[in-house]
C-alpha cells in the first residue's frame, strides 16, 4: 500500500515554549515517520503567501504577523493517510475545541497561536512540500 506525505509545521508560540521535543514525541509516538525536518523564520511575504487562502479574512494581518515572530520547524511526515492522522493528532484548530491529549490542546496558546499547521489535503500537502523543500 502507498504511503501519503503530509506537512507539519511547530508554530513559533510552540518553539518559543520548548515542546519541539514534545511534538515530535508524538509523532514518533505515532503511525507518522519524519522523513524531511528544518528550523528557519518566515520572512512576511513568504508567510502571506504560505497562507494567501485568508488573505481576506479579519485575522490574516495577525497571523502573518504571529507565524514570523521567531522561528518555526517544518516537517514532512509519511505514513497511511498521513493527512488524516496528522489532523487527527493536532486536535481541532480552535484549542478550546481540541479533544484531550492532541497537540493544540497540550500546546496552542490561543487561536491564532495554535502550536501546529498540518496540511488540510493531499494535494495541499504536495504544495506546501513543494513550497518549503524544493527550493
Ligand atoms: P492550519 O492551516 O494552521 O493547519 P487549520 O487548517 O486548523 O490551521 P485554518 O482555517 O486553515 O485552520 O486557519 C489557519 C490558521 O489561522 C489557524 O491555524 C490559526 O492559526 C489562524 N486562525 C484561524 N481562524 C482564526 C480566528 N478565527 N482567529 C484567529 N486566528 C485564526
Ligand atoms: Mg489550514
Amino acid at each position: 500500500m502507498s504511503e501519503d506525505l503530509t506537512l507539519s509545521i511547530i508554530k513559533p508560540n510552540a518553539v518559543r515554549n520548548k515542546k519541539i521535543g514534545k511534538i515530535i514525541s508524538i509523532f514518533e509516538e505515532s503511525n507518522l515517520k519524519i522523513k524531511k525536518a528544518k528550523l528557519m523564520t518566515l520572512n512576511k511575504s513568504k508567510a502571506e503567501t504560505f497562507y494567501k487562502e485568508h488573505a481576506n479574512k479579519p485575522f490574516f494581518d495577525e497571523l502573518v504577523k504571529f507565524m514570523t515572530s521567531g522561528p518555526i520547524m517544518v516537517l514532512v511526515l509519511e505514513g497511511t493517510n498521513a493527512v488524516e492522522e496528522n489532523r487527527r493528532l493536532m486536535g481541532a484548530t480552535n484549542p478550546a475545541e481540541a479533544k484531550n491529549g492532541t497537540i493544540r490542546s497540550l500546546y496552542a496558546d490561543s487561536m491564532t497561536e495554535n502550536a501546529v499547521h498540518g496540511s488540510d489535503s493531499q494535494k495541499s500537502a504536495h504544495s506546501e512540500i513543494a513550497f518549503f523543500f524544493n527550493e
